[in-house]
């Protein structure tokens, strides 16, 4: 069980003063969590680091506050590793796990000094070609195939287009040494939104098993291991969050027999975790416009699916509260929606809630990764604004609200010949 709270700020004031849709992200809460997982993962003698999935929440205040809370980031587009770099997150801190990697960004990830990490074991060749060399330090991206099971959300590894399979492994660290690689990363994302701690710590298994097989079989020795992202989240009030201390102590008792104990200590332990940072810190707050009664009861909201798509998208449940009707019954049936001509357009579908009038402000929580970044102008519906709750508990705009010049900016007026 979750309890579903909500920041410590006066949500409907705010709403009334800068207007409707928009995320806030709550920093203190940010930081707390923060501390939660290094402190959980304190022990690991080669360091600690997450590499901050860009993507859940790609905004350079947030980003600048976890790199102040020693946050990496894991970028994987050039426009991903500019904003990291401009948040001040030094290069080491900095990993590129792209696939499909235009070889411009790799030349530009090289640039930087960021750590690249190859998701397959051609791209040995396309980083020669476009950066000249290899780097110093390199990493792969294991992909497990069928000695391991996905989860539903990311589905089979079999399936998956990511990452090296073992016997490409052990080849691409032997040719990686050979073309004179010094420190050596190993990844693996296996997970999306995984509540079982245990698939994470058999992750870790899976990993620290293959420092030992790459160390016999291909004569590296791992400096460091990134266990990638997807910890899961509680979008459900029956859903129990993930314990950092629990898949530290967990994955502590892996690492010291499996890597001191072998005499591979120290290791860099690393995640990509995104939505375990900020998710559950984000919130959507949204003014009804409409309750219509047809053959259901509909809440139309003045949020649409540009602003939070997780729901049309793959069905996803996001907690809804209505702001001063906490402690009403929950007696009225609704489908809560926004306003695109396509019917996926639903935050809520068959949701109990208390009685919902026109002017209600819904707050729908777990925005703070994967929501605003998923954001798109179909409709030409305009992207809100993000607002930051500081750890001195002063709120700040960080995005302003897009206005129409911004949606038509790469747009043509006057059409330009090209052929
Ligand atoms: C999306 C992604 C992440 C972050 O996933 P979360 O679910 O936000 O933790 C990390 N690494 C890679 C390679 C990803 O694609």
């Amino acid at each position: 069980m979750t309890e579903k709270k909500l920041p410590d700020v006066n949500l409907l004031s705010l709403a009334k003063k800068v207007g409707t849709p928009f995320n806030i992200y709550d920093g203190k809460a940010i930081a707390e969590n923060a501390k939660a997982l290094y402190d959980a993962f304190s022990w690991v003698d080669g360091g600690f680091t997450d590499f901050f999935a860009v993507k859940a929440l790609p905004n350079i205040n947030i980003l600048r506050l976890l790199a102040s809370l020693g946050f990496g980031a894991d970028c994987s587009s050039l426009p991903e590793l500019i904003l990291a770099k401009q948040a001040g997150i030094e290069p080491e801190k900095i990993v590129f796990t792209s696939n499909d990697t235009p070889d411009e960004e790799f030349k530009a990830a090289y640039d930087m000094g960021a750590i690249l990490n190859l998701d397959d074991i051609s791209h040995i060749d396309a980083v020669i070609r476009s950066c000249g060399r290899l780097p110093k330090t390199l990493c792969f991206r294991y992909n497990p195939g069928p000695e391991r099971t996905g989860n539903a959300i990311i589905g089979n590894p079999v399936e998956a287009k990511y990452g090296l399979t073992k016997v490409q492994l052990v080849e691409a660290y032997k040719r990686a040494k050979s073309l004179g690689v010094e420190t050596f990363g190993l990844h693996t994302m296996v997970a999306s939104n995984e509540l079982d701690p245990t698939y994470i710590v058999e992750t870790a298994r899976m990993i620290f098993s293959l420092v030992d097989l790459l160390y016999k079989e291909a004569g590296v020795r791992i400096s460091f291991v990134d266990l990638g992202g997807g910890v899961g989240i509680p979008y459900r009030k029956s859903d129990d969050a993930i314990s950092f201390s629990f898949l530290g102590s967990e994955i502590r008792k892996l690492y010291e027999s499996m890597i001191v104990e072998k005499g591979y200590g120290p290791v860099k332990v690393t995640f990509e975790m995104g939505r375990a940072i900020t998710g559950p810190f984000g919130y959507l707050v949204s003014t009804v416009r409409h309750v219509c009664r047809k053959y259901k009861d509909y809440v139309g909201l003045d949020a649409c699916m540009a602003d939070l798509m997780r729901p049309a998208l793959y069905g996803a449940y996001h907690h809804i509260t209505v702001l001063g009707k906490e402690d009403m019954a929950e007696d009225h049936v609704y489908d809560v929606t926004g306003s695109l001509c396509e019917n996926n357009d639903k935050f809520a579908i068959d949701r109990s809630l208390p009685e919902i009038e026109e002017g209600d402000v819904l707050v729908i929580h777990d925005t703070g990764a994967h929501g605003h970044s998923m954001g798109f102008n179909y409709n030409a519906k305009l992207r809100h604004a993000e607002y930051l709750i500081g750890l001195d508990g002063r709120i700040s705009r960080i995005r302003r609200n897009e206005t129409f010049e911004d949606y038509v900016r790469t747009m043509l007026y006057d059409p330009e010949e090209v052929m």
